[in-house]
C-alpha cells in the first residue's frame, strides 16, 4: 500500500494533495453448490425479491468509488449465465473477470487470488451474504488501510456450547469473547496471498473462512469491525424468509 500526490486546481493555482492510492479488488464467491439447501437453483442465483442473491453484493460493491474491479467466482457451468443475467443485465461494469471456482472455498478465494495479482487490497466475499450495506464497506476499507486485515463480525447474541461428539456439553466459552464472522473479510493482497499459500502448502486443514489463514500463517492480527446482524448468509430454507424482508432495503 502506498501514498502517491495528485495535483489540483483550485482557484488558478495547483496544489498538491496526498491522497491514498489504494488498488482495490473485490473477489465474490459463488462457487459453491449450495447442498444444504436442497434446492434446484444453487443458493446464491434464487430470486429473492426479483433479483439473484449474488446480484445484491455485486452491485453494492459496484457503486462503491474504492472498488476498482471485481472478480465473480464461479462454476464453469454458471459462466454464461452469470455474465447474460447478472453482470449485463444489472450493467456490472467493474466486474473484470469471471473465473472458475474450486472444490472447497478454499479454492475458489485462491484462485480468485491469482486473478488479481498486483492489486493492493482484497474485499472478499460470500456471494450468499446479499446484504452488505455501504456503511460497514467504509468501515472496513478504512480499517483495512489501518490495520492491513479486518473482517465484518458482530458479537453473538446465542450462548455457545462446545460438545465433541455433538451429544454431550464438553464446555461453555464466556460469550463475551466471540464474535460470529461474517464477509467482507479484507486484506492487504501481499498479506492474504502469502498466508494461501502457506496454508496450501499445509494441506489447508480446516480453512473455513480467510481470517483463519492469516490467523494461522500470516503474521498481522486480524481486526474486528463492527457488521450488521442483517448480514445473513443464505444457508437453510428458513434464511430465504428472512431475507425476503430485507429485499427491499439492499435493492438499490
Ligand atoms: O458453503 P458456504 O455457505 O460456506 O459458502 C460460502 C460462499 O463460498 C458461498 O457464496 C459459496 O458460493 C462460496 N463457495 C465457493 N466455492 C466453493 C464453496 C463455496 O465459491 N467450492
Amino acid at each position: 500500500m502506498g501514498f502517491k500526490c495528485r495535483a489540483e486546481s483550485q482557484a488558478g493555482r495547483t496544489v498538491m494533495k496526498e491522497e491514498i492510492a489504494m488498488d482495490c479488488t473485490a473477489i465474490v464467491l459463488a462457487a459453491g453448490n449450495g447442498k444444504r439447501l436442497n434446492a434446484e437453483v444453487k443458493k446464491q442465483y434464487l430470486d429473492i425479491g426479483g433479483m439473484p442473491v449474488v446480484a445484491y453484493s455485486l452491485r453494492r460493491f459496484q457503486k462503491q468509488e474504492f472498488i476498482h474491479r471485481i472478480v465473480l467466482v464461479t462454476g464453469p457451468e454458471d459462466r454464461e449465465y452469470c455474465q447474460e443475467k447478472i453482470v449485463d443485465r444489472y450493467g456490472l461494469t467493474k466486474v473484470e473477470q469471471i473465473i472458475p471456482g474450486g472444490n472447497e472455498r478454499f479454492d475458489s478465494v485462491y484462485a480468485g487470488l491469482r486473478a488479481c495479482a498486483g492489486t493492493d487490497v482484497v474485499f472478499i466475499h460470500d456471494g450468499a451474504r446479499p446484504f452488505i450495506s455501504d456503511e460497514v464497506l467504509a468501515k472496513l476499507y478504512a480499517d483495512v488501510l489501518r490495520y492491513r486485515a479486518c473482517i465484518a463480525a458482530v458479537p453473538v447474541k446465542d450462548t455457545i456450547k462446545i460438545s465433541l461428539d455433538g451429544v454431550r456439553i464438553d464446555r461453555t466459552p464466556d460469550r463475551n469473547s466471540i464474535w460470529q464472522a461474517q464477509t467482507p473479510q479484507v486484506f492487504s493482497y501481499d498479506l492474504i496471498r502469502r498466508a494461501y499459500r502457506a496454508a496450501g502448502q499445509a494441506g489447508a486443514y480446516g480453512i473455513t473462512d480467510d481470517a483463519s489463514c492469516v490467523e494461522r500463517y500470516g503474521s498481522t492480527p486480524v481486526h474486528l469491525t463492527l457488521g450488521s446482524y442483517e448480514n445473513i448468509k443464505i444457508t437453510t430454507r428458513e434464511d430465504l424468509a428472512i431475507a425476503s424482508v430485507f429485499a427491499e432495503k439492499y435493492m438499490q
